[in-house]
């Protein structure tokens, strides 16, 4: 395989981007003031296309679009049903258009092909056709009341949600906030992440084309200063469904409150832990914490960054999972062999480059990676630091690349107590062969999701 560099590519890309336009009120429409920006290609650097930037009057013209439709568009009178057959058609058209969609999720993330082929655009439709298959069994409670009173609830749709997302799944993050918001009745403005629009705005035109009524569903490219910022404090909107960064998700929890009381929803970032028992298979455990690591280069808020192992196994896992972390194949995201492409930005690569030369300076052994890559594209290679501390920075701040930290314990209730240790709780795994170990662990561990001997994150690939 060839370096290649100054912009060229080993594969060509088949399929170019369609729609860079805002879709507001139904109709594909340029930025009020005709700004644009530019996406950029991570695996060559170079841009893309120019893309459509959504300023603060067009968040306004999107917000009164979603406004009008959940007042007075033939949206309020769709019956639960009929909302759910056009999720579901939604959901065909996607996998209609499949390959198309994986090639430009590829070109526009970096993440590789074969992946968005077999894990994000099936994952997308199958969310679809989900709250497709949910929308009229939304049901409310009958309360017992006395007498001749009858006690019941309904359940409503909010309203106007405007919803946030960030570049790591685009498509997936998209179909994750709309299906559910669609199904229960909400109309939408969504504000995509200003490193990945493309995506996106093909699933507005799919939106169109199974039938969604104008307004609906409105789609901003921007950036999160201006229209996100704006969007998040807008009187009209009665929701905000956001997952990004921490530090901006607190912003947005004060900023939403500066117009009236808004239901918001955070899915944030995550440092979660991942043991290994000493009983578990060794081989498909190093197998499933590589998965959790490195997939997706490690941006993931979920992945299980802090791996503890018991220090019967320590030495075999670490070996092995060098072994095959030097299997990753890093290279052009539109090549089908790549297992693993590069970061998102310049940006992204500096910052977890500063977090590995901050594993350096701690202390912390380097097992494999940490080195420079040489070649287009912002790579990292897959590096695993053992000898790990729970005090050390890279075992408390969320990296988001695809860098392991290796832990040993021996104690049960001591990994535990360090596994809880953080200032996050999104997710967890284990790994073990013992029943009842399984069972404590779940048990103990404050986080969201806990994975038991898979750490696949709700892939099926
Ligand atoms: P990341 O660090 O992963 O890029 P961010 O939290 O910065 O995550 O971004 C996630 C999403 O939030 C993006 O769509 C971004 O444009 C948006 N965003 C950033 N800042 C703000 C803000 N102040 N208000 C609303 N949205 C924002």
């Amino acid at each position: 395989r060839s370096l290649l560099k100054n912009g060229q590519r080993s594969f060509g890309t088949r399929f170019k981007p369609r729609q860079t336009q805002l879709f507001i009120d139904g109709k594909w429409v340029n930025s009020a003031h005709g700004d644009t920006f530019e996406t950029i290609d991570p695996y060559t650097e170079q841009p893309i296309i120019q893309v459509q930037r959504a300023s603060v009057e067009d968040v306004d013209r999107a917000v009164y679009s979603a406004r009008k439709a959940f007042d007075q568009g033939p949206w309020r009178k769709t019956s639960a049903t009929e909302r759910g057959d056009l999720l579901m058609k939604l959901s065909d058209l996607i996998m209609q258009n499949c390959d198309e969609l994986a090639h430009l999720e590829a070109l526009d993330n970096g993440k590789p092909v074969t992946f968005a082929k077999m894990g994000d655009v099936p994952g997308t439709a199958r969310t679809f056709q989900y709250f497709g298959g949910l929308a009229n069994k939304i049901v409310g409670d009958t309360i017992q009341a006395p007498g001749n009173f009858h006690a019941y609830t309904r359940k409503e749709p909010v309203g106007v949600a405007a919803q946030i997302i960030p570049w790591n799944f685009p498509l997936v993050m998209q179909a994750w906030k709309l299906a559910p918001a669609l199904a229960a009745g909400c109309t939408v403005v969504m504000k995509t992440a200003e490193q990945t629009p493309l995506s996106a705005l093909r699933i507005g035109e799919l939106i169109q084309q199974a039938g969604f009524p104008d307004g609906v569903v409105n789609i901003l490219s921007g950036f999160g200063e201006d229209a996100g910022a704006y969007l998040t404090t807008h009187p009209d909107v009665d929701k905000i469904a956001f997952t990004g960064s921490t530090e901006v998700g607190l912003e947005i929890m004060r900023n939403s409150s500066k117009t009236g009381l808004k239901r918001v929803t955070l899915e944030l970032g995550g440092k979660s832990p991942n043991i290994i028992c000493e009983d578990a298979d060794v081989s498909e455990a190093v197998a499933q914490a590589n998965f959790g690591c490195f997939v997706n280069a490690g941006q993931i808020c979920s992945a299980g960054t802090r791996v503890f192992v018991h220090d019967k196994i320590y030495d075999e896992f670490i070996d092995k999972s060098v072994q095959l972390a030097s299997q990753a194949v890093l290279g052009d995201s539109q090549d089908p062999n790549t297992t693993q492409g590069p970061l998102i930005s310049s940006e992204q690569r500096e910052k977890v480059w500063g977090y590995i030369e901050s594993g350096k300076g701690q202390g912390a052994s380097i097992m494999t990676g940490a080195d420079p890559y040489d070649g287009q594209g912002y790579f990292i290679k897959p590096t695993i630091f053992a000898d790990v501390h729970d005090e050390m920075t890279i075992a408390k701040e969320e990296i988001f690349g695809p860098v392991m930290q290796v832990l040993k314990f021996s104690d049960y209730d001591e990994v535990i107590s360090r596994a809880n240790n953080t200032d996050y709780g999104l997710a967890a795994g284990i790994m073990t062969n013992d029943i009842g170990r399984a069972f404590y662990l779940v048990n103990s561990l404050r986080a969201g999701t806990v994975f038991v001997n898979n750490y696949r994150l709700g892939f099926d690939i």
